[in-house]
């Protein structure tokens, strides 16, 4: 036994889908968090804009339900995967450029994550309905 304990590390956040049949873990380092207002994420959301938490691969897990996913997008590359059951979007596929990123919408995070939305992205396409009244910074696409 080594003296030289390893320093515990957090617990992961737990998320899930609406009907429970899908659950995950996540490493709370998120690589950034931001709201996208494009009008595939309004629609896959139901909602004005989408926060979502970006992660490496790694830091992601299916803990529950790994069979209750359906891909919608291209298998090989940006896809989402949603709850069978219930439709709730769990999780998407980043393949870009070489690199693959997980990105979370926030929604579905039961436990909270230290990390918080910090830029509006495609505000271009916002909902004309819905006023953002923060102070984040705004860009009309990727930033
Ligand atoms: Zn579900
Ligand atoms: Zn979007």
């Amino acid at each position: 036994m080594s003296d030289k304990a390893q320093k515990p590390r957090a617990k992961p956040l737990r998320g899930g889908c609406m009907c429970g049949a899908v659950e995950y873990e996540a490493e709370d380092r998120f690589l950034y968090a931001l709201n996208c207002h494009c009008s595939k994420c309004r629609r896959t959301t139901g909602s004005a804009f989408k926060p979502i938490a970006g992660l490496q691969v790694d830091d992601f897990s299916i803990i529950r339900g790994k069979d209750d996913l359906f891909v919608h997008g291209d298998p090989k590359g940006i896809h989402d995967l949603h709850c069978r059951t219930c439709g709730s979007l769990i999780y998407s596929w980043i393949a870009e450029n070489g690199s693959v990123k997980i990105h979370i919408p926030m929604g579905t995070l039961m436990d909270a994550p230290s990390a918080r939305p910090t830029i509006h992205i495609f505000v271009g396409s916002k909902a004309p309905w819905y006023d953002i009244t923060d102070d984040l910074p705004q860009y009309q696409g990727f930033p």
